[in-house]
């Protein structure tokens, strides 16, 4: 059978289908989000003062991936579509593509689905990317590629791709199952693959990969502690020789900065110098200004705080880790968690699980003014920001018109 020929990404956003996807994606929007935002991201009701951080929702990247997703849809409307998993981490706009037939591959390229694609269908890559061999497959099979890779994203490639091509292992600060790092993992092992990388996923793991470097930890304890956490044959000895940092773009930046300093020490203990550690910050704008929105809300006096995001969603998490550290926060996925005062459906980020709470004394006692802060992660829809802000009014008995 003759092999197909790869084919180049199409660019789906055409003047022809521009109209209909903007209808399209005129859901997500929300008049009383922006009308909120127009007031200084404020919302003043009878009982309810609600303050808003002043970056939130939506990022380019993510409004781009779904734009092309959408456009996608219009454009190819005889041929079989799919999707890599999900087109961003969040339930409503995954609900809503779904609603349209798309249908959905495995993040693994050696599930037979893959096998059976031919060049009549179309496979869309979502903004995390995908690894270099699911890639590789997606082209061999022939299929028309439609990429709505973030450009943040392929940026942190071009950092790891430039570290292997200079002998330097990755080290990726990262969620080893997030889709995004393991793209990046891929991508760090470089053109021929003789790259390395090891991921690590908060400051302990990065004190264990500092131990190894100043000779603490034998490389056999490493390698245990770390499984497939790192580049096939990985040897310590040698591939912690030259190390530079990258991370996941939607990571917490202090964390990151604490862990630079961890590794950039160990290599100082090592070689009385830092020649041999390089750093390049990766997490992306959009992931720091909606951090540091919230570090600025929560310098205010707030009785809760509403975290709005999907649960599988990074830059989320990272919002509400944050928030819990000052207030008591409620992570939730859509305004259906709000199901009364008392309970308060919510993720529980520590236990990995939904949980029911009660909202504090402060925002549930009707007799007083309630101080309610409200932010939500880079892939949040403003509808559904706008369905939360309701549903709180509603609990308040101050509903908005
Ligand atoms: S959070 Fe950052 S990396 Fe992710 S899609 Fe948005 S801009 Fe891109």
């Amino acid at each position: 059978m003759e092999t197909p020929k790869p084919r180049r990404p199409v660019n789906v956003r055409r003047p022809e289908v521009r109209d209909q996807v903007m209808q399209d994606i005129s859901r997500y929007a929300s008049p009383l989000v922006e009308r909120i935002r127009a007031n200084g991201n404020r919302l003043l009701l009878d009982n309810l003062d609600l303050r808003l951080a002043d970056a939130f929702g939506f990022c380019d990247g993510v409004r781009r991936a779904i734009e092309i997703a959408y456009a996608t849809i219009r454009l190819f409307k005889d041929s079989r579509i799919w999707l890599i998993g999900e087109i961003i981490h969040n339930p409503e706009v995954n609900k809503q593509l779904d609603s349209l037939g798309l249908r959905h591959l495995s993040w693994n390229e050696n599930d037979p689905a893959y096998d059976a694609l031919t060049a009549d269908d179309v496979v869309i890559m979502p903004a995390f990317g995908v690894t270099r061999a699911m890639r590789a497959k997606l082209e061999a099979q022939g299929v028309q590629l439609v990429d709505s890779t973030c450009g943040n994203v392929i940026k942190v490639w071009q950092r790891v791709r430039s570290y292997a091509a200079a002998g330097v292992t990755s080290v990726i600060h990262g969620k080893a199952r997030h889709e995004e790092s393991m793209a990046t993992a891929s991508q760090s092992c470089g053109q021929d693959g003789a790259g390395n990388f090891i991921m690590v996923l908060d400051e302990r793991e990065a004190q264990t990969v500092a131990d190894a470097i100043t000779g603490r930890l034998s490389a056999e304890s490493l390698l245990q502690q770390f499984g497939d956490r790192v580049s096939v044959g990985f040897n310590p000895a040698e591939h912690l020789q030259e190390i530079g940092l990258a991370n996941q773009t939607t990571m917490l930046k202090s964390e990151t900065a604490r862990i630079q300093e961890i590794l950039r020490a160990a290599v100082v203990e090592r070689d009385g110098h830092a020649d041999r550690f390089h750093v390049f910050d990766t997490i992306c704008d959009a992931t720091q200004s909606r951090q540091d929105a919230l570090f600025r809300l929560l310098e205010q006096d707030l009785d809760a705080m509403m975290i709005i995001g999907g649960y599988n969603s990074s830059n989320t998490t990272h919002l509400a880790q944050i928030a819990a550290q000052r207030v008591p926060t409620f992570f939730v996925k859509d305004a259906t968690c709000l199901v009364d005062t008392h309970c308060i459906r919510c993720y529980d980020f520590e236990a990995r699980k939904e949980t029911e709470r009660p909202l504090p004394r402060g925002a549930a006692d009707l007799q007083r003014l309630a101080r309610v802060g409200i932010t939500a992660g880079a892939s949040c829809p403003a509808n559904v920001i706008e369905q939360v802000i309701r549903r709180l009014a509603e609990l308040r008995q101050c509903p908005l018109p």
